[in-house]
């Protein structure tokens, strides 16, 4: 099928070229329905007219993989839990041209059909951002690579399919005493959908996010055609994909560089009561020589018997001081730090440890200490999945918000949103930390704040079985965003979701204009990741 389809494309592509950037614009919504309603199951796009011929057209492509018509219900659901959107099919592919194959087919199909595509990775969006409505759903899982290529040279790197875990790299690599340098805080996520966000975590302030630290990608554009690209070729192309929500192309692989890999890691927490003292002390910290590996940090609002908690996994340097540690019912924010090491360096390092922690002024009754092997450091959220799962409590809603706040207004911020429009974090973890903007390349896709420095805050929720709290949390997330834009704070949101074309710019701002000559250029009848609701599919008119 492949041939016909190419000479069609040839045929009509002035036609083609002439009409799409008109469409792509023209046919953002307005408005979309939105699945803010838990149970929601309506479209965001229209029904294609002919959907009953759809399957049988895609059964004549020849695959090295396979589609699946039936029980797809899987493939219209992700972590968020919150969207749920039944694609027609599911290509399982074994092959890149597997994946150019299906999209040309879209293409030739598209004067009568809105089939759109959505990669799916791991399929831990928050909010039906890799699903299709009616589309094709690609389980990027089931790409058949070779195994992985690790370059042990002057610049090490590894060769990865797109749909690789991210936990399966670590081991990898590690038998080569190698790598990757940023990592995000849980591993079992795949590459094309961390490189399309960033992929931010404690090494970010250092490394800059995950898409910062890729040497080439090979992409599936919007229009089939497969593109090797990286900073020297291709160029736009490359940072347009990296972390530019899989709207330009479908990653199949990519070069990640890697480093020198220590075995054990010091991790290390400490409390402040004071927010401007815990900010202070990491902005320090992120900016100091020979610092730690890895810097984060979280708020606890009005949790008690935390530091019991902690004892299963950490050691008080001070068991006594510890136990009489009181919060007094304050707030209590956590500065978590890392160093790497190797067993034989402990002396140094245990000095280069002393001297970091004299500079800082936390509560010093709340010093405490642990030490695990890098592995169980990086696959930390693993264990706590495995005890949420076995609780049937991993598979609730995630009503999840991000934020990326300016330095400058990261104090407006704790005043107005901590303990005022949060009174607790029962449903979940609230992580806090900043990072150093000037090490991140500001080419690609991915959106910031205009600050050297920025803070990322997570309000990772969960929404428990039984209660109002999914409907409670995400009101109180809609608060947050309220009180950012009338503050002015100048946030963006991380794992950006929006209502409206409106809010869409307003969030890319002055890289609005870039982000739509690459749609047109590598996307131009908006094929790819309906589920992030920029762009709507165009039909073509010929
Ligand atoms: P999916 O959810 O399947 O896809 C995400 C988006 O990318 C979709 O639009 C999809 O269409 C597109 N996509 C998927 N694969 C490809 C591909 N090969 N090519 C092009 N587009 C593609 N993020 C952080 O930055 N830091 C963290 O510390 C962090 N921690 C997390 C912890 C947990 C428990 C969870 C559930 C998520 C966390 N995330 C974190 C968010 C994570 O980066 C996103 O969920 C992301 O979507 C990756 O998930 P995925 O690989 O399953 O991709």
């Amino acid at each position: 099928m492949g041939s016909p389809v190419c000479g069609f494309l040839k045929q009509n592509n002035i036609i083609f070229l002439r009409f799409f950037a008109i469409l792509v614009l023209s046919c953002i919504p307005n408005r979309t329905n939105l699945c803010s309603n838990p149970s929601f199951d309506t479209p965001t796009i229209p029904p294609h007219s002919s959907s009953s011929s759809i399957p049988s057209s895609l059964k004549t492509l020849t695959l090295d993989g396979y589609f699946s018509f039936e029980n797809l219900k899987h493939a219209a659901k992700d972590f968020g839990n919150i969207c749920h959107y039944l694609p027609i099919a599911v290509l399982h592919p074994k092959s890149v041209s597997d994946i150019s194959s299906t999209i040309k087919h879209i293409l030739y199909m598209s004067s009568v059909t809105k089939l759109t595509v959505a990669a799916r990775g791991r399929g831990h969006s928050l909010q039906g951002q890799a699903q299709a409505y009616q589309g094709v759903v690609i389980n990027m899982e089931s790409l058949d690579r070779p195994s992985m290529y690790i370059e042990n040279g002057e610049v090490p790197y590894v060769d990865v399919s797109g749909g690789e875990l991210w936990i399966n790299i670590l081991h990898e690599t590690l038998k080569y005493g190698l790598s990757p340098k940023s990592w995000t805080d849980y591993l079992h996520l795949t590459v094309g959908g961390t490189l399309s966000n960033a992929g931010i975590s404690g090494q970010a302030f250092r490394h800059g996010p995950q898409i910062n630290n890729v040497y080439q990608l090979e992409v599936v554009t919007g229009r089939g055609e497969v593109v090797t690209c990286s900073d020297k070729e291709n160029a736009d192309l490359f940072y347009g994909v990296l972390g530019g929500l899989g709207q330009f192309g479908i990653i199949t692989r990519a070069r990640i560089s890697l480093v020198p890999a220590k075995k054990m890691v010091k991790w290390i927490r400490v409390l402040y009561s004071e927010f401007s003292t815990f900010s202070n002390d990491q902005e320090h910290l992120i900016s100091s020589n020979n610092s730690f590996d890895y810097i984060e940090g979280f708020v606890m609002i009005n949790r008690t018997g935390l530091l019991n908690n902690w004892r299963s996994s950490f050691n008080p340097k001070d068991p006594i001081q510890a136990s009489q540690f009181s919060s007094d019912g304050k707030i209590l924010y956590c500065l978590e730090m890392v160093k790497y090491f190797n067993p034989e360096k402990i002396d140094v390092l245990n000095q280069d440890i002393e001297k970091l922690l004299s500079e800082l002024n936390y509560i010093p009754s709340t010093l405490f200490l642990s030490e695990v092997s890098y592995v169980e450091f990086l696959d930390r959220v693993h264990l706590s999945e495995i005890k949420l799962r076995s609780k049937g409590l991993w598979e609730v809603p995630h009503p999840w918000l991000n934020l990326l706040i300016p330095k400058s207004r990261i104090f407006d911020f704790a005043e107005g949103v901590f303990g005022n429009i949060v009174k607790d974090n029962n449903n979940g973890p609230i992580l806090i930390y900043p990072v150093n903007k000037a090490k991140w390349n500001n080419r690609t896709s991915m959106v910031t704040p205009e600050e050297d420095i920025i803070y990322l805050v997570a309000f990772l929720s969960s929404a428990l079985p039984g209660t109002d709290g999914l409907e409670h949390i995400m009101t109180q997330n809609q608060h947050i965003l309220d009180f950012c834009a009338k503050a002015q704070l100048g946030a963006k949101q991380y794992l950006p979701h929006y209502h409206t074309q409106d809010e869409w710019r307003a969030h890319f701002g002055t890289q609005w204009e870039t982000f739509v000559q690459r749609k047109s250029a590598y996307d131009p009848l908006a094929i790819l990741a309906p589920g992030q609701r920029i762009f709507q599919k165009a039909i073509s008119i010929t």
